[in-house]
């Protein structure tokens, strides 16, 4: 029997060329790893009609452990956010997206080591939303004229920002826990709670709260508006360490780091619950490369760095890490994207599963 037995979700457009990229790169490892396909997103809609099928969740509550590639969510119709229904499913409730910077990349920085934690299961993705022009919206309006609250325009669509004291204790609880375990020295709360003071006014009291408990752990504690933040972020990069912040800012802070730290094709991340861990990169789908063998497998093959080690497999994650640092230092046999950034060409990029076979070369 193998050590391990991990649930593989290819996902959709350039999915199933990096997690085959990504699937090579952990097995020429030696780490023995039963890998489970399990199909979903927008593909396998046609067949199971729902793009995710309940052996997918099925798979992941057995194993415990899944890493996926990118799912394509339709905007503004459609099916709902696989990504997110999992997440609130397995109730996965930490979005873990380090960035740091690797030489070799072209970024414009070389001294990116930021930590984000994102809040995974309330705010604006919570789902909760109702139409323009539905009876619910017209109900909603109403009330809220009713109790005074304010006035909403009659063809308002409506998404509401749900952030509980539950929800925010555990997310700042697990930042201060993940900084302590791995030597960091600072957690800042990010937020706009001079403006949302329901919602994120709570989520910052919440963060007070919880950093008072650990005022002996020597880490420190501070709070930043969301907007100062992402300008300081460019500015000062150096200034920050791990950040939490609620699923939005979150959300679109992580794709400004991954911005700093060379672009999207770098940049890792996890879905961490109490029992259940999803390993994905922090990109979407691209469908516009899919199937072209163009796409950067890296920010997929860190994921599996991350579920290597959450898995007690650090010495085959620290080997994929030191290789993949290997072939971008080298730059020979990198995708287009990072010979844009770094040559401003992408001629002699190579593809995705030649990278792959760099980095297999050199682990
Ligand atoms: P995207 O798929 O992340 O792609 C945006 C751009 O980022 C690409 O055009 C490409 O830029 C660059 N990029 C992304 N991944 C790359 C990679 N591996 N290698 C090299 N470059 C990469 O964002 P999107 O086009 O907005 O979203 C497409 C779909 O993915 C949407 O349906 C969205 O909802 C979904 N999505 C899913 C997840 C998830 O599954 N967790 C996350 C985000 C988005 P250039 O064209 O400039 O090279």
């Amino acid at each position: 029997m193998a050590r391990h037995t991990v649930t593989l979700i290819p996902g959709d457009g350039i999915g199933p060329e990096i997690a085959s990229a990504m699937r090579r790169v952990v097995d020429a490892t030696g780490v023995d790893i039963a890998w489970e396909i399990a199909d979903a997103g927008e593909h396998v809609m046609e067949e199971f009609g729902t793009p995710l099928p309940g052996h997918v969740i099925d798979s992941i509550r057995t194993n415990k452990v899944a890493i996926k590639g990118p799912i394509t969510t339709p905007v503004g119709t459609g099916f709902r956010s696989v990504n997110v229904a999992l997440r609130k499913e397995l109730d996965l409730y930490t979005n873990l997206r380090p960035a740091f910077s690797i030489e070799g990349t072209g970024a414009r920085y070389d001294d990116i080591d930021i930590v984000i934690v994102r809040e995974n299961t309330e705010d604006l993705y919570a789902g909760i939303e109702f139409e323009q022009g539905s009876a619910e919206a017209a109900e909603l309006i109403d009330w809220v004229a009713e109790k005074g609250a304010g006035v909403i325009r009659p063809d308002s669509g409506i998404s509401l920002k749900p952030i509980s004291v539950t929800g925010t204790r555990r997310i700042v609880k697990f930042a201060f826990d993940y900084a302590i375990a791995n030597g960091r020295k600072k957690v800042t709360a990010v937020h706009k709670a001079n403006i949302l003071k329901h919602s994120d006014g709570l989520f910052r009291k919440v963060a007070y709260e919880v950093a008072e408990e650990y005022k002996d752990s020597g880490i420190e504690f501070e709070d930043y508006i969301v907007d100062a933040t992402c300008m300081q972020l460019v500015l000062h990069p150096e200034w920050w360490d791990v950040l939490v912040l609620p699923n939005l800012y979150g959300d679109i802070v992580s794709d400004l780091a991954a911005g700093l730290i060379g672009g999207l094709g770098m940049a890792p991340g996890a879905n961490i619950g109490a029992e259940h861990a999803v390993f994905e990169p922090v990109h979407g789908s691209a469908p516009k490369y899919a199937g072209k063998d163009m796409a950067n497998p890296t920010a997929l093959i860190l994921s599996a760095v991350l579920m290597l080690n959450h898995l007690g497999e650090r010495e085959a994650g620290d080997r994929v890490l030191a290789a993949v640092k290997g072939v971008l230092a080298d730059g020979e046999r990198v995708t287009y994207d990072i010979r844009r950034t770094r040559f401003g060409t992408t001629e002699g990029a190579v593809g995705t599963q030649a990278y792959a076979d760099a980095v297999i070369e050199r682990l």
